[in-house]
């Protein structure tokens, strides 16, 4: 039998895992790498297509949520190790549609996690959200691996269940398994109902920028490909059944973010005051008032730093969405 790593990436035609399997394929070529995802509305197969020139990149279209379907797939290719991206991952859905984030996030995940102890040996990376920890008040400490879960939303409800059933896998039955809690992520990629593509689809169009209460939410924002090589270090260096936290300290409120991105509109020449087309609605039902996370043990004994300054990131993912919205992605 070959011992070459066999990755099953679930979510490969989202935002983030497109990205991750993106950089996969083309960074670790004596891999095998198997993108797996139902393409859901979220998703956009264009994004990894172009993989399909690769000979260890292959696709399949599958629901996580199928137990039959999840363990043939297992069956046939015998993966050695998971990264496990695929959710239903938008908090305004699960407040009008709890349902499918309990099936796709917490009955997904066990069906993942059942196959895996089946037919795997290696490892499984469970990619998981801040919230999972609540939000905090201004004055308080950052959240740490230690902070208690203290979800808010049917998403980070289901969010915080599938990682209490990745630990109990580790502790129950042995398998090898890190789990990694990121921040708010921002990039080319995003679908647009996510705040950043939004207001940039606002501004493209003309149209009203829709913003939450009074716009002083607090995100702990990084640029994905940050993120990516977080996981890239985790996967491969972390400690089997350890957490670790991502995030790179850039905390900013809502209102600050819109305003970032109106003022590389003005600076990019494309609108006078963008500003002026900001308006404030409904606040969102429970609305986290601010996540803030401490990202050290990565950084010390992983050694992850990240690499893009928020401006730096706003730029470039606001010149991908000028360049994609004409191609209507
Ligand atoms: P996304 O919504 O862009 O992508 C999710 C992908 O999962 C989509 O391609 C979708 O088609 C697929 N999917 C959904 N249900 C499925 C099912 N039943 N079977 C197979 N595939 C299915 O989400 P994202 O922003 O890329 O997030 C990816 C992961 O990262 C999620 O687990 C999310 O909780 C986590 N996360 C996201 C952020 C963020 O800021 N976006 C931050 C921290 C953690």
């Amino acid at each position: 039998m070959s011992d070459r790593r066999k990755i099953l990436i679930t979510g490969e035609s989202g935002f983030i895992g497109s990205h991750f399997i993106i950089s996969f394929t083309k960074k670790y070529p004596e891999y095998e790498l198997h993108g797996l995802d139902n393409l859901t509305y979220a998703s956009n197969r264009m994004y990894t297509k172009q993989l399909e020139l690769y000979d260890n990149y292959q696709f399949h279209k599958i629901d996580i949520c199928n137990r039959r379907e999840i363990n043939t797939l297992f069956k046939k290719y015998q993966f050695t190790d998971v990264v496990h991206f695929a959710a239903e991952s938008h908090v305004d859905n699960s407040i009008h549609n709890p349902g499918i984030f309990v099936q796709t996030n917490i009955v997904g995940t066990l069906n993942l996690l059942d196959a895996f102890k089946a037919y795997s040996s290696g490892r499984f990376h469970h990619i998981s959200t801040d919230e999972v920890y609540g939000d905090l008040n201004m004055n308080d400490e950052l959240f740490t691996e230690q902070s208690p879960y203290k979800p808010s939303s049917p998403y980070s409800a289901s969010k915080a269940s599938s990682d209490h059933l990745v630990r109990a896998y580790h502790r129950t039955y042995g398998i090898d398994v890190v789990i990694t809690n990121c921040s708010n992520n921002y990039g080319p990629h995003q679908h647009r109902e996510k705040l950043i593509p939004t207001v940039i689809d606002c501004i493209l169009h003309h149209r009203n920028i829709p913003i939450y209460g009074n716009g002083k939410n607090v995100r702990d924002w990084l640029y994905v490909q940050d993120h990516i090589s977080a996981l890239d270090i985790v996967f491969h260096q972390g400690v089997n059944g350890e957490t670790y936290n991502i995030g790179s300290n850039n905390e900013l409120s809502n209102i600050d973010v819109v305003h970032s991105i109106c003022d590389i509109f003005e600076k990019k020449g494309f609108f006078k005051n963008p500003r002026d087309l900001i308006t404030f609605v409904a606040d969102r039902l429970g609305h986290d008032q601010r996540y803030a996370i401490d990202a050290s043990k990565l950084k010390h004994i992983l050694k992850w730093e990240p690499e893009f300054n928020f401006s730096e990131g706003l730029s470039i993912t606001i010149d991908w969405y000028i360049d994609n919205m004409k191609s209507n992605i």
